[in-house]
């Protein structure tokens, strides 16, 4: 099963991620993973890389879809694999097929897991951190006994800047920019899969094996 998962930030990607990786007994690639295990493995492309981030400077696509290219080439991808975190952009996108292409496993699905904006909004704000001994909650998943006040020591707690709502408003803004074309674009190829994400994690699993269902022993 050749599979790559989309969703926005909130979404509950990485803890799908995981449940996808165990069910279908293929690895989980995250792009930050993917990126690390190249650079301390020394390959061709991860030196490359590296030569980038030491000077402070983006690396460029040629090299990320290099990086790609060698992770699926490993052997533990000839059952499949889970790409988390990349394609981000349609010529990321054209080019990872064009890798599957070459080795002859054309990517059978995208999981796209959508969630209502007000409702990330709330996942992605809700954190509070206590200022005393630095507990963390979440005002939905989480919440204190007695508002505002930490459960462990009583402290007061806050907001990080980060969790802020503009903050949240300008991430999703940056993922539906660059992340709608890729949709649509897997969307015209026949091969998206549209996850309600608003349930409990395995509500939600249960509907992305459902929709891999059809093509659950297919390796070509
Ligand atoms: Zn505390």
């Amino acid at each position: 099963m050749r599979l790559i998962l989309l969703g926005p930030p909130g979404a509950g990607k990485g803890t799908q991620a995981t449940q996808i990786a165990q069910e279908y007994d293929i690895p989980h690639i995250s792009t930050g993973d993917m990126f690390r295990q190249a650079v301390k493995e020394q390959t061709e492309m991860g030196v490359k890389a590296q030569s980038y981030m030491d000077a402070g400077k983006l690396v460029p696509d040629e090299i990320v879809i290099g990086i790609v290219a060698e992770r699926l080439n490993k052997s533990d991808c000839v059952q499949g694999f889970l790409l988390d975190g990349f394609p981000r952009t349609k010529a990321q996108a054209k080019a990872l097929d064009e890798i599957l292409a070459q080795l002859n496993s054309p990517l059978n699905r995208a999981i796209n897991i959508e969630v209502p904006h007000e409702d990330l909004i709330a996942r992605l704000t809700g954190r509070r951190v206590c200022k005393d001994c630095g507990s963390t909650y979440h005002v939905v998943f989480n919440n204190t006994d007695q508002e505002g006040r930490c459960d462990s020591c009583g402290g007061e707690l806050f907001q990080r800047d980060d969790d802020k709502e503009h903050t949240a408003k300008e991430r999703l803004a940056v993922y539906n920019k660059q992340t709608l074309p890729l949709i649509n674009y897997y969307k015209e190829k026949g091969k998206l899969d549209n996850i309600d994400g608003t349930g409990s994690i395995e509500k939600v699993f249960k509907q992305i094996k459902n929709a891999l269902g059809s093509t659950g022993n297919d390796n070509n």
